[in-house]
């Protein structure tokens, strides 16, 4: 099963559901691979992940293999918050594409509205929010100076479109002031806990496309051991949701994504597992009827996991992305 593509404003084409390669630490590469024979074909990665040699890996395989072709492969990359000044992120972005092996990237992110202090990749690498036990240290970086050098990598080549994670719509409007190239795409995180309804209008108003992460909310966090994430109720055991997906025949997992993608969004699971990679690949062409979409709408808790001021704190820093 493929996923259907969206148009973005950039004027390529992206699967609307794709594969997420965080905390993808083990056989990262046959994962990978896995994916793409499951039908994924937008792989979501990041220089934090710390995993880009082996994700590269598993699409060099597949390619090799006529599983599928380059070209037909929606590659993702972030930006690292240690990369933000104007001079750093076409090297770093060089050395990420060297990473995976291809020359260029469909789609890169700024993952973070936050700078840091530049680490060279020969001392630290990937960086992560701070060296161990340290606290993390600032870059004055702007975030027009490094958008402008986003804009540079498509000048050059080296990424189709550019975008945003986890901006705020005050931060956006303050992107589309100065930007050239308006931002082709916000990641967020979304989930029925966390449904951030004004962002995703702004965001859709203005052109952005919106790819909501971690759609099951506290479980993907709960692999890092959050206290916040191990104490919610895990929304695939919520009551419902689970009364949802026994009405249309569907997991609950899958209602998860579905609730994302009737609202207009793309998803990123990620799963080590090959039949519930396909599994999640189905989340398109049924529909949660309306009464169950607004049941959902009701979770609502403003209940974040992915916080940066966690971070700050030396003896609760996770390696975050
Ligand atoms: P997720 O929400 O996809 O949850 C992953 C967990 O859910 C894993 O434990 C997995 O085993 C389990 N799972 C997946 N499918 C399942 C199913 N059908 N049934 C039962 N369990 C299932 O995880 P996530 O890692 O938080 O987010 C997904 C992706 O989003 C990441 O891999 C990454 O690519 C992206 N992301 C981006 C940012 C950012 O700052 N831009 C932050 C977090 C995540």
């Amino acid at each position: 099963m493929a996923s259907p593509t969206v148009k973005l404003n950039s004027g390529y084409e992206m699967p609307l559901v794709g594969f997420g390669l965080w905390k993808v630490e083990n056989n990262t590469a046959d994962t990978v691979y896995n994916a793409i024979k499951a039908g994924y074909r937008l792989l979501d990665g990041a220089c934090d992940y710390g995993n880009e040699k082996e994700c590269g890996e598993g699409v060099a395989r597949a390619i090799k293999d006529g599983l599928v072709k380059r070209e037909e492969l929606f590659i993702v990359s972030k930006l690292w918050q240690t990369f933000h000044e104007g001079d750093k992120v076409e090297p770093i972005t060089r050395r990420q594409l060297s990473d995976w092996g291809i020359g260029y990237f469909d789609l890169f992110l700024i993952h973070f509205p936050v700078a840091l202090e530049y680490v060279d990749p020969s001392v630290r690498y990937p960086p992560s929010w701070s060296a161990p036990g340290e606290k993390p240290r600032w870059s004055k970086a702007t975030t027009q100076e490094t958008w402008t050098a986003m804009e540079g990598l498509v000048e050059k080549g080296l990424a189709k479109s550019i975008g945003v994670a986890n901006f705020q719509s005050q931060l956006l409007f303050d992107v589309l002031r100065y930007a050239k190239i308006t931002p082709a795409s916000l990641q967020v995180e979304i989930h029925p806990y966390y449904q951030q309804r004004d962002l995703v209008k702004m965001a859709q108003n203005e052109g952005i496309f919106v790819t909501a992460y971690s759609s099951f909310g506290p479980t993907g966090f709960i692999e890092c051991n959050m206290d916040e994430a191990k104490n919610a109720k895990p929304l695939m055991e919520h009551e419902v949701i689970k009364a949802i997906a026994d009405k249309v025949g569907k997991t609950p997992a899958q209602v998860l994504l579905r609730w994302a993608t009737q609202r207009g969004l793309a998803v990123i699971p990620k799963t080590y597992r090959e039949p519930i990679m396909k599994q999640n690949l189905d989340c398109v062409g049924w529909d949660i009827p309306q009464e169950g979409m607004d049941e959902i709408a009701k979770l609502e808790m403003n209940l974040k996991f992915n916080k940066p001021t966690n971070y700050f704190e030396a003896e609760n820093l996770y390696i975050f992305g």
